[in-house]
């Protein structure tokens, strides 16, 4: 099924160019121009990511967030704001609203999409992180964040327990070193920190690990698999 985008914008232009590409990019979509509308219709539409301006009549999209985060049904729905001023870019990480990301206007289409891709991919893999894992004498609280081998309890990094979340959530499947990163160290800061950087946090991961640590296999030039 296609994943839903509610893009509340008010410049008919811009939505307009929104709608076209989001839906040739496989989405569908929904649009609500005025503010006080976008939370009820992101309740109704029950989309996988809302594209949020800032500057809306009714209601402001930092208003508009907060109603989300305020309701239940939306409150773990991804946000991507768009801002038109570096006061508005300031003022949303600033108050840190809980948007998942924003993009300052005017953007390039193929830089939103590789966001809102980014973002859908994240939201994903929370969801289908369980929140309790136990498999041969590894076990995982995720909620409670413990680790324990062979009811040893082992202490890790708040990195070392995100990329371990990662690779066991994965079901088998491998993780390129680039998708850890981003993982652990967000979207942000993959472009400054090596990926070698995560070689070392799973070297360490392992051996804490100790007889468990040999289930993180690795992949030769690409990245982790968890056995
Ligand atoms: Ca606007």
């Amino acid at each position: 099924m296609a994943r839903k985008i509610l893009i509340v914008e008010d410049e008919r232009d811009i939505s307009r160019m929104l709608d076209y590409n989001l839906r040739k990019e496989g989405y569908s979509t929904a649009v609500v121009e005025d503010g006080s509308r976008a939370a009820l219709a992101a309740a109704k539409e029950r989309p996988d990511l809302v594209l949020l301006d800032v500057m809306l009549p009714g209601l402001d999209g930092t208003e508009v967030l907060r109603r989300l985060r305020a309701d239940q049904k939306t409150a773990s729905v991804p946000v991507i704001m768009l801002t038109a001023k570096s006061e508005e870019t300031d003022k949303i990480v600033g108050l840190e609203l809980g948007a998942d990301d924003y993009v300052a206007k005017p953007f390039a289409i193929k830089e939103l999409l590789a966001r809102i891709k980014a973002v859908l991919r994240r939201s994903s893999a929370k969801a289908a992180e369980a929140s309790r894992f136990k498999d041969g004498g590894l076990e995982i609280d995720f909620d409670r964040v413990l680790v324990t081998v062979k009811g040893k309890p082992v202490e890790v990094t708040a990195k070392e327990f995100i990329l371990l979340r990662a690779l066991v959530s994965a079901g088998g499947k491998v993780l390129s070193r680039e998708e850890l990163l981003e993982r652990a160290w967000g979207m942000d800061s993959a472009l400054d920190i090596e990926t070698r950087t995560v070689d070392v946090h799973v070297g360490t991961l392992r051996r804490k690990l100790k007889s468990e640590g040999a289930r993180i296999v690795t992949v030769k030039n690409f990245g982790y698999r968890f056995e």
